[in-house]
């Protein structure tokens, strides 16, 4: 696919619970990024934004919350793509789906037997995956020529051993598929491809990677492969995140149950949507408002997050059996130096000794010369992740013509 001789796009479609994220580039591993955008607020005020490569609005739209559900965003997303392309071909669509189960360790291409095994996939992650597997559907009736390929937040933690997979859990709960999956996956995957291509070195030895953004976790890499993830069976577990718990005894879970007579839903609702920083603060659950917030309860939600993934740092260096290179990434890693530094403080045991200077800038090596324990800033992007599989798939999958097809 060098040089782009057919002129054709892949489309990049990021469902969550209450937005639809997309994105068009040039086929290629490192092929042009040409739109991206959002509709979000799906459920309250739906609004769309796209901007084009330079970060110029192209497009802004509003809709009443009864005129747009997840399949109609998905449909007004499509309907835009081929205004934006104006007759330029898609080679196909990749879509990031949260999870491939035991059986994806890589992306696929997704069929009426995929899209099958992935529906019985919904009850291991009811708050996302039907959210992901809408727009496939959307698509494959309404464009069934258009190939489709599914990358998984899944698939690059399907290296880790059944060791660091399993719970002390009766061996019926385990077969049954009660074990840690770990999410992220694609986010950890970029990173890795990057620095093998920036820094190879690097790349090769112990890694801990800190995805810090609404949803946070930390992966252990050994020469490129994960080997143990914070979040578990769900993307609850580990680190406490924007409005989730993170690990939690599941005995205050009895606790709700018994003595506060707390229902299923609304115990789902306070894990996932009242808790971690939001819950802690009681102001908010993004980092940038409890930065500036001089009340004592966003200091105290703060100094938690960050003591957590001082403690994760500590269970993450023990499955490597040592750690030679910290790496952040997403909305808090990449932009607050505050949190990195302060992470870095309780990682002093580890040898890391930052760089202040360079932290402050965001520099991409953040530790000062010496230091034994090397600390880096390296933007994550997992659009352009499932733009490379969706490409390479599609041009190694057998009998692949690469013929464009339209939109
Ligand atoms: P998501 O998991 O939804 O993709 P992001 O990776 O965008 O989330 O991360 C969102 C988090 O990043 C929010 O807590 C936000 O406050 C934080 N963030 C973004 N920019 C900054 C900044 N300049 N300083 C501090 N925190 C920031």
């Amino acid at each position: 696919m060098e040089g782009n001789p057919t002129g054709g796009c892949i489309a990049v479609l990021n469902a969550g619970s209450s937005s639809v994220k997309f994105a068009l580039y040039e086929a290629g591993d490192n092929g042009a990024l040409l739109f991206r955008g959002q509709v979000e607020q799906l459920g309250l005020a739906p609004r769309m934004k796209v901007v084009d490569a330079r970060g110029e609005t192209v497009t802004r739209r509003k809709w009443t919350n009864e005129q747009l559900d997840h399949r109609r965003a998905t449909e007004e997303i499509l309907k835009l793509g081929r205004e934006l392309l104006a007759g330029r071909p898609v080679l196909g669509i990749g879509h990031r789906v949260v999870h491939g189960g035991m059986r994806f360790d890589a992306p696929a291409r997704i069929d009426g037997e995929v899209l099958k095994y992935l529906g019985t996939l919904v009850p291991l992650a009811p708050l996302h995956q039907p959210h992901n597997l809408a727009p496939i559907e959307a698509i494959a009736e309404a464009a069934p020529q258009m190939p489709q390929v599914a990358c998984f937040d899944t698939a690059f933690h399907r290296s880790q051993t059944a060791l660091a997979g399993n719970f002390a859990l009766p061996r019926e709960l385990t077969d049954a598929g009660v074990r840690r999956y770990g999410f992220h996956g694609l986010s950890y995957d970029y990173i890795v491809a990057h620095l093998a291509e920036t820094m190879p070195v690097l790349a090769r030895s112990r890694l801990i990677i800190a995805h810090l953004g609404n949803g946070a976790s930390l992966c252990a890499v050994d020469e490129g492969k994960s080997v143990a993830s914070t979040m578990g069976f769900t993307a609850l577990d580990g680190l406490m995140m924007g409005t989730r718990t993170g690990a939690l005894d599941p005995g205050v879970l009895l606790y709700l149950m018994m003595e506060r007579r707390m229902s299923a839903k609304n115990i789902e609702d306070l894990l996932y949507r009242k808790s971690g920083l939001l819950g802690v603060s009681g102001i908010s659950s993004d980092m940038r408002t409890l930065r500036q917030s001089p009340e004592p309860e966003a200091a105290e939600a703060i100094a938690l997050f960050v003591y957590r993934i001082v403690r994760e740092i500590g269970s993450m260096a023990a499955a490597l059996g040592g750690v030679d290179g910290l790496v952040f990434t997403a909305g808090i890693g990449e932009n607050d130096p505050a949190t990195r530094s302060e992470v870095a403080a309780g990682c002093r045991w580890l040898g890391l000794t930052l760089d202040e200077e360079r932290n402050r800038r965001g520099e991409t090596r953040i530790h000062a010369e010496g230091s034994r324990l090397t600390a880096w800033v390296v933007p994550t992007d997992e659009e352009r992740m499932i733009a490379r599989y969706t490409g390479r798939i599609l041009a190694t999958a057998p009998g692949s013509t690469l013929r464009p097809a339209v939109l």
